[in-house]
């Protein structure tokens, strides 16, 4: 079991100004290949603190990859500090050097770029085809150091062409990670929890881990296994059980989304929807002519954000909105049936509600009436209460608008 480590060097990241890619995508790649990460940490341009992490990272770790500070100003300091705690010396690569000569062939190179072709003695070059500074690695006591360069595209390319294969050998990695994430919609968080609490306590391999986020919940099953067919298999029959219980709940995997399965239902019962949308202003028009192929469902959308375009364009009458209000199960019923009327299309669906920030017609924050007419059958509205602010209660909106119409 190789045991990893990321150190991410750079005072940036701590001021919050960047965020840590690199660890996130070097963390996702290595756990596919199946090697087993322990820690993340993060230094600023300090020579005391990065010599504590260095020397921690050289006592518990088998493979520690160092991203950023080798660049060519004075604040980079990883190539110091490794040097002294990993006992190589720094010398300058003749190959590197010609590399960086190349690239300033016709314009003046500094003294400072001179020391980006500086790496440890006893390293193997890792190349950087899209930079100046390239990776090297090197093992001393037991751990392999890999150092990289900070911009997140030089060490993506660096790793993709040369660091991932190396790890491989040095490790002889042969055992693989596999997840797969199951996507479910009109089950509350807790409830899909509750229902595979049991699956969850037992399951090792896979692992079962519950996931929620804008509005949607997931299963995440990650297997452990010696080959992708193995763990596959051992994520399928973890699924079937899954399946069991809350299929019904379950509507794709991984790159699946839920508007693109509305897409797929139109596509297939040949039906085209049009949308009047109030506080959602065409999102979720917008959302569903991403899609390729679009025209075919889609007839149109109206953005009807005023009491008065939902009077004289969706002919909403003058006396239910003095009734009931814009924002009522009633004005929502009457949009989506007005709307799928005027565009011509068997299904409507409207939106009507209070973004924010402030309340509406009497009514808070966060209520959202979505209204859904379907040739043939008896149009409705459902009332909801979204969380957040006005950016959020439009996206749920929108998110539960897909929802109700894959139902
Ligand atoms: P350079 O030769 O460009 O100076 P370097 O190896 O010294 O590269 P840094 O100076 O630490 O690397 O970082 C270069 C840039 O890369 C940073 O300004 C930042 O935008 C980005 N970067 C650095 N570390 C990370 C990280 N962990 N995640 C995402 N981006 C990063
Ligand atoms: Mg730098």
């Amino acid at each position: 079991q190789v045991k990893a480590e990321i150190l991410s060097v750079g005072t940036e990241l701590l001021l919050g100004q960047i965020a840590n890619t690199n660890a996130k995508w070097l963390s996702a790649r290595l756990a596919q290949m199946g090697v087993h990460m322990y820690y993340h940490g993060v230094v600023g341009d300090n020579e005391i603190r990065l010599r504590e992490q260095f020397f921690q990272a050289k006592q518990r770790s088998d493979l520690v990859i160092v991203t950023g500070g080798l660049g060519p100003t004075d604040d980079d300091l990883t190539r110091e500090v490794a040097s002294e705690v990993i006992g190589a010396s720094i010398l300058e690569d003749e190959e590197a050097l010609k590399r960086i000569q190349a690239v300033f062939a016709h314009r003046p190179m500094t003294p400072n770029n001179r020391k980006q072709a500086r790496i440890l003695q006893g390293s193997t070059i890792l190349p950087n085809d899209v930079g100046l500074a390239p990776g090297f690695v090197l093992t001393k006591e037991g751990t392999t150091w890999i150092f990289l360069p900070g911009v997140p595209r030089e060490m993506k390319a660096i790793m993709e062409q040369h660091g991932f294969d190396y790890i491989q050998s040095r490790f002889a990695i042969s055992s693989t990670i596999y997840s797969k994430m199951l996507k479910f919609v009109g089950i509350g968080e807790s409830q899909l929890e509750h229902d595979v609490h049991e699956l969850i306590q037992k399951q090792t391999n896979p692992t079962i881990a519950p996931l929620a986020s804008e509005g949607e919940v997931a299963l995440r099953l990650t297997a452990k296994a010696f080959s992708e067919q193995e763990a596959k298999a051992l994520i399928s029959e973890s699924e079937r059980m899954i399946m069991q219980r809350v299929g019904s709940f379950c509507y794709g995997a991984d790159g699946d989304t839920i508007e693109h399965k509305v897409f797929q239902l139109l596509q297939a019962s040949g039906e085209q929807i049009a949308a009047a949308e109030s506080l959602t202003g065409g999102q979720f028009m917008n959302q569903l002519i991403s899609i390729p192929g679009a025209s075919a469902i889609c007839s149109g959308g109206i953005v009807c954000y005023t009491a008065s375009v939902k009077e004289h364009v969706l002919n909403v009458p003058k006396l239910l909105i003095e009734q009931y209000g814009t924002v009522s199960e009633a004005c929502a019923i009457e949009l989506a049936v007005q709307v799928a009327r005027k565009l011509h299309s068997s299904i409507g669906i409207s939106f009507t509600g209070v973004a924010g920030p402030s309340e509406l017609e009497g009514q808070s924050v966060g209520t959202v009436y979505i209204g859904i007419y379907h040739a043939g059958k008896q149009p409705y509205a459902k009332k909801f209460h979204f969380h957040g602010d006005r950016e959020a209660v439009r996206q749920r909106s929108v998110k539960k608008g897909f929802e109700l119409l894959y139902h």
